[in-house]
């Protein structure tokens, strides 16, 4: 079994961050240190560490990130300016927290894509 992170805490409100959304698949709240206006994590409630060990049977829960992405988007008012939506993996993807998560980035202009 993988370990738990701080995520799993978070999806059964052991500790006290405010949900944006939840359903029986998926979590989102804000980021903690956000890095942009609008700074949102979306998660699968079930553990997955990176997205190296997703199977089929997590493809329900990966699309649903999509589109709870979609509705938190049109729910901060960002949606329309546009938006980011980044998944890291490993060390060189600069993963911080293993637990699959989708950062939702917008609300001013992101600049490039990326800046090594
Ligand atoms: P990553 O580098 O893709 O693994 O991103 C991990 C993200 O989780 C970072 O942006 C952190 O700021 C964020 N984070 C870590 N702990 C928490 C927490 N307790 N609540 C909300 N966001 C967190």
């Amino acid at each position: 079994m993988p370990e738990e992170t701080i995520f799993s805490k978070i999806i059964r409100q052991e500790i006290d961050t405010p949900l944006l959304y939840q359903d029986d698949l998926v979590t989102a709240f804000r980021d903690i240190a956000p890095r942009v206006d609008t700074h949102i994590l979306i998660i699968p409630n079930t553990l997955i560490p990176t997205i190296n060990e997703v199977t089929e049977e997590d493809e329900l829960a990966l699309g649903r990130m999509i589109t709870v992405a979609k509705k938190l988007a049109e729910q901060e008012g960002i949606d329309e300016d546009g938006y980011r939506l980044i998944i890291n993996c490993n060390k060189h993807g600069g993963q911080e927290v293993y637990h699959i998560h989708m950062h939702l980035l917008g609300g001013q202009p992101l600049g490039p894509m990326l800046s090594i």
